[in-house]
């Protein structure tokens, strides 16, 4: 079997649908964001890229990182076309940051054809030190799929700037809050460690 090159996993210019699907996952990280998760928001197209389901990142709420807004959109879409795998090959997740491997083998394994994603984890990583220093497999989206028995179509990094002006919205948003906190207390550790994490590389 020959080994597909990266180049055709990340094949063809994104349509103005897919481009709107993009912005309305980057649309969803603000809500995560705002209920304290991370910044995570993923999107399920059908074959003619009409959004079928949502979903924001709940590790938080959950208590449970592996519950990443991907692989939970992935499973429920799964669970919701099981009987109709070919509409599954078909359609498209589209993934504010670019999904990680846990989400990409989910992703496969409920039979999603293609994903398209905002942000890469390189500068995801680079702008948010925190999610630099949490458990994460070293291996990206792109490899991932060379690693499939019917390989994904991967398409990214896309719309970059807009997915990472997310992180920057975040900075400001704890710093807000941080200044209601009284001094001393745990919650004012946490977000001041947050805001520090975020500090610690340019977010522009
Ligand atoms: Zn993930």
């Amino acid at each position: 079997m020959s080994t597909p090159s990266a180049g055709e996993f990340n094949a063809g210019p994104l349509s103005e649908r897919d481009l709107e699907n993009l912005r309305l996952a980057i649309a969803i990280t603000r809500t995560s964001i705002q209920s304290g998760e991370g910044p995570f928001g993923a999107v399920m197209a059908d074959p003619d890229g009409a959004v079928v389901m949502t979903q924001e990142n709940t590790a938080l709420a959950m208590r449970d990182h592996t519950k990443h807004a991907e692989s939970l959109l992935a499973s429920r879409f799964c669970h919701e076309y099981y009987d109709d795998p070919r509409f599954r090959a078909a359609s498209t997740l589209y993934s504010s940051m670019e999904p990680c491997a846990m989400c990409m083998f989910t992703m496969f394994k409920a039979g999603i054809g293609r994903v398209v994603y905002g942000l890469s984890a390189d500068r995801l990583y680079a702008v948010a030190s925190r999610y630099g220093t949490w458990p994460r497999t070293l291996i990206s989206s792109h490899e991932c799929a060379r690693l499939m028995s019917t390989p994904m179509t991967v398409q990214g990094p896309h719309l970059e700037d807009e997915a990472g002006a997310v992180l920057q919205e975040m900075q400001t948003m704890i710093k807000a809050r941080l200044a209601q906190q009284a001094p001393g207390t745990k919650e004012c550790e946490r977000l001041r460690k947050e805001a520090a994490d975020l500090d610690k590389e340019s977010l522009s």
